[in-house]
């Protein structure tokens, strides 16, 4: 069974505070786009969990999303089963589009299929939120606000086909590094959240352009100038708008078509930087 593991863009990101328990509260509208891994599940009859993988920069232990969202779902389930995995990697590793946690929900879909236990989508949101913030977003995809730590899911209208071109310029910043920065410096809140949700509503593109927003870009382009110098060439290049996803580095901006959109890709290539395009998604759970 082959699986489609999407990734994910954040739209708008706001962290709005941190909690007692240590975690911080995020408002933020995620997005599917049609770059995807290709996850192939089998039974394994001896039990085991078996992740394998075609890149070398993953672990493929107890480490790998996917091992957790096996044992994870056996455990749900009741079941003592075992799987082979394969995880064909597309999405860049640690770059903030969500790859790790996508391939985890597409595992846990593809495994109720297999196993045919019946589990409700929101089952398996509430599977996935044991072991990671974003899995339980990444189960259906498609245009959402997600807040709490990202596991309370409103579904909104589903988002005008968007071109846009994805871009990495070198290493990001550790997570956790950037939720210090922000405790010790508490910036006033500029992501427009609301503005972004009426954009939506309105299916206005441009509207929607004009408004990406990350709580986390500031912080991390005091790093990592090659954030801005992506952002400016993608601006500079017919961009509706540009922004850093989730805790970055990757940069995303919006084109008006797929023609425009390919040609920034291959100016970011010829300058050195990493760059494709795609196009948003409504759903993340589409069979191959
Ligand atoms: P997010 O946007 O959810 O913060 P990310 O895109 O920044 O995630 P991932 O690509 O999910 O980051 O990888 C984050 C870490 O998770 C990496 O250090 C990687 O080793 C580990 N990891 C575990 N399982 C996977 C997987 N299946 N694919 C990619 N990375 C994985």
């Amino acid at each position: 069974m082959v699986e489609r593991a999407y990734a994910k863009i954040n739209l708008t990101l706001e962290v709005v505070g941190k909690r007692d328990d240590g975690y911080h509260n995020i408002r933020s509208i995620m997005q599917t786009v049609s770059l995807c891994d290709y996850i192939t599940v089998k039974k394994d009859e001896s039990d085991a969990i078996i992740i394998k993988s075609d890149k070398c920069n993953i672990p493929t232990d107890k480490r790998n999303l996917v091992y957790k969202a096996c044992e994870s779902f056996f455990r749900a389930a009741g079941i003592k089963g075992g799987a082979i995995i394969e995880i064909k990697k597309h999405i860049p590793v640690a770059a903030g589009l969500a790859g790790g946690s996508s391939d985890a929900a597409a595992t846990l879909r593809a495994l109720n299929r297999l196993y045919k236990t019946g589990f409700s989508e929101d089952m398996l949101r509430k599977i996935g939120a044991i072991f990671g913030a974003d899995v339980p977003y990444c189960i259906s995809g498609g245009t959402a606000l997600c807040e709490g730590i990202g596991d309370i899911i409103t579904p909104l209208k589903p988002l005008p086909r968007m071109d846009l071109v994805i871009s990495i310029g070198g290493e990001g910043m550790s997570t956790p590094a950037m939720y210090a920065k922000f405790d010790d410096n508490m910036q006033q809140n500029t992501i427009d959240t609301d503005g972004m949700l009426d954009a939506i509503n309105k299916s206005d593109a441009r509207g929607i352009a004009a408004r990406l927003g990350n709580t986390f870009e500031r912080i991390c382009c005091e790093k990592r100038s090659f954030i801005i110098k992506i952002k400016s060439i993608m601006i500079q290049n017919g961009a509706l708008g540009a922004v850093m996803s989730g805790s970055g580095p990757s940069v995303f901006g919006f084109f008006h078509d797929k023609e425009e959109a390919a040609r920034c890709s291959k100016l970011l290539i010829s300058k050195g930087y990493y760059a494709f395009y795609c196009n948003t998604i409504n759903i993340a759970n589409k069979k191959s």
